[in-house]
């Protein structure tokens, strides 16, 4: 369904990824693990085309993406949560999940419906949905750029770090939440340093070191294997 050939991305002469190859099958839920640093937030961006890699390509349902803009990466099918939540604190949690939807603005009534979706996933939102987003909690924030991202209705959501900060009880809410959402049908990739966390939910994985992909395999084999265990499990 999505596929990173080989891309290389440079920021200025420094590059921050080589040669990454990834492919996600439609329903997956695919992890990168790795450091600060490592390169995933580089490998979202690329495919989401805020990046546009020096070397490789993008195909998302065979064909090319890595030249399209962002806004119409979006439009195919691909949306992006980003790390640090990204809302607009002062507008109101509604107004927030509306930006979501603007794809798809002269829709109001499938805005309607996925708006209710998204009230189902999390209650806690409609009760704040005339708060502004900046004065909720952090794990409440990130359910409303989850549920942004919800608004758009992709085929493919990548999630960059949504349990980084969060208490364990809150994580373990939004991972449920997380795999709830693939059930329904839409294929995740996700950026984590709680690999313990992702590998549970995941079908396969990427560990990424500098800017490279070094291990590679099913959530089984990541699991047992000794040098992703001692990186990132700690067992
Ligand atoms: P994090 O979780 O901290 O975002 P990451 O694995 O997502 O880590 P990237 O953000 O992709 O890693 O960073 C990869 C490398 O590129 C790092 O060395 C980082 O310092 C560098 N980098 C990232 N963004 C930029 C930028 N806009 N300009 C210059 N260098 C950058």
């Amino acid at each position: 369904m999505l596929k990173v050939d080989n891309i290389s991305v440079k920021y200025g002469s420094f590059v921050a990824i080589r040669d990454i190859n990834i492919e996600v099958n439609q329903g997956e839920i695919v992890v990168l693990l790795g450091a600060n640093g490592a390169g995933k937030s580089t490998t979202f961006n690329t495919i989401s085309g805020l990046n546009k890699p020096f070397q490789g390509e993008v195909i998302f349902e065979g064909k090319r993406i890595d030249k399209l803009t962002a806004d119409r990466i979006v439009k195919e099918g691909i949306v992006q949560c980003a790390e640090g939540r990204k809302l607009f604190p002062a507008m109101s949690v509604l107004e927030n999940l509306r930006m979501g939807a603007y794809v798809h603005r002269r829709n109001k009534g499938q805005i309607k419906q996925t708006m209710e979706h998204v009230f189902e996933l999390f209650p806690i939102l409609e009760q704040k949905k005339d708060d502004p987003a900046g004065s909720l909690s952090g794990g409440q924030q990130q359910m409303v750029a989850i549920g942004r991202a919800l608004m758009a209705k992709p085929k493919v959501m990548m999630l960059d770090e949504p349990s980084v900060g969060l208490a364990p009880l809150i994580v373990e809410q939004m991972f449920e939440v997380i795999q709830q959402i693939n059930k329904e049908g839409t294929t995740i990739v996700l950026a984590e340093q709680n690999a313990n966390a992702a590998l549970k939910i995941a079908t396969k994985g990427y560990v990424f070191e500098n800017g490279n992909v070094v291990v590679e395999g099913t959530s089984e084999e990541l699991f047992t294997n000794d040098s992703v265990r001692k990186a990132y499990i700690g067992a």
